[in-house]
């Protein structure tokens, strides 16, 4: 089959295309998908470089994000047919932990959680082999290219925005970078929940786009001076951040944030650490949520909010697999909007 495969950690040159690796095996309880659509994430060009603590074998495929059509199910598996239009819930929980066992709604919180694309092979390749139990049916008011800022991207902002801070009308709700897979879907779930959305980019030109997917204001954060300009509209602060940056956002983040406020950390794209205010945590009764992906739950509650509230997530490139080395320059460029897709 078609595939990309990391075959050393490092930059975009160990990632190498190839039309002749095995088709992954189908167990009796999974579900093997033919992959009609993949994207980038952040966390793809993490196991690319490698971390401390991270041992995979190589070569690996990459990516989180895997939807298609079935191509072959399980002798144990039950309500699927051949050809059905799915996608995977991103984490596989092992049923067994304390966390799987006791609070099995948070289960992919499970302590021996595995995630496509970087525990095991992921959807960067022509077929993928998920556990039945990660699969969720796409609504057919949903393209694949479009499927593919809900498994990842839009799983983290849904579980962000509804399950964890659940961000109600009128609220106000805050995202640095707004324009990449990730804000851009934020902004759009933020608005259909009726919250005042305050995004920023990093080029002007994206601006319009921005308040198309229903940002209320959109300031540049190279150029504005976005923490005083916020104040002057929100005198009291926000009730809602999102913050995937980190140090080099998060103390204004945090001054910004409004008495009883909650902060989404959910990336680290400048750096590990960064100074926290206690005395001020407390007195302002803030809460500082760390989270990323969501449950299979979840996914399914986010595409039929999706479908029904007609949420058309941005799909800013299209490529193809064999270009998966250009697909991440480009996101770590940031010349680009939305979600970039790859297709094998
Ligand atoms: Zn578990």
């Amino acid at each position: 089959m078609k595939a990309i495969l990391l075959t050393q950690h490092g930059g975009v040159e160990n990632l190498h295309y190839t039309t002749d690796f095995p088709i992954p095996e189908c167990g009796s309880d999974d579900i093997r998908v033919r992959i009609k659509a993949t994207s980038v994430n952040r966390a793809d060009t993490v196991v690319r470089n490698g971390y401390p603590g991270l041992s995979i074998p190589l070569p690996h495929i990459l990516g989180g994000d895997i939807v298609g059509e079935i191509e072959h199910i399980g002798e144990n598996v039950m309500g699927f047919s051949i050809g059905d239009r799915v996608m995977a819930a991103p984490v596989i929980s092992c049923g067994t932990c304390p966390i799987c066992v006791n609070t099995p709604e948070r289960n992919h919180l499970c302590f021996n959680w595995k995630y496509f694309g970087m525990h095991i092979n992921g959807g960067y390749a022509e077929y993928c082999t998920v556990p039945s139990k990660c699969i969720v049916k796409i609504p057919d008011t949903i393209t694949y290219e479009e499927a593919t800022c809900f498994g990842v991207a839009g799983l983290t902002a849904y579980h962000a925005l509804y399950t964890i801070a659940k961000l109600k009308e009128g609220e106000t709700f805050m995202i640095w970078g707004g324009s990449g897979g990730l804000g851009t879907i934020a902004v759009q779930l933020a608005k259909a929940s009726g919250a005042i959305v305050i995004a920023t980019v990093g080029k002007d030109e994206k601006k319009p786009t921005i308040h198309e997917l229903g940002a209320d204001y959109v300031f540049n954060h190279y150029t504005d001076d976005v923490a005083a300009e916020v104040r002057k509209l929100f005198p009291l602060g926000i009730n809602c951040i999102m913050d995937y940056v980190g140090p080099a956002t998060f103390p204004k983040s945090f001054e910004l944030l409004q008495k009883g406020g909650r902060m989404l950390l959910c990336g680290i794209l400048t750096g590990r650490e960064s100074m926290l205010n206690i005395h001020q945590t407390y007195l302002r009764h803030l809460s500082i949520h760390g989270l990323y992906l969501g449950t299979r739950t979840e996914l399914e509650e986010l595409l039929t909010l999706a479908a029904e509230k007609s949420i058309k997530p941005l799909v800013g490139k299209v490529m193809n697999l064999s270009q998966a080395g250009e697909a991440h320059e480009l996101m770590i460029s940031g010349g680009y909007m939305g979600k970039i897709v790859l297709i094998p």
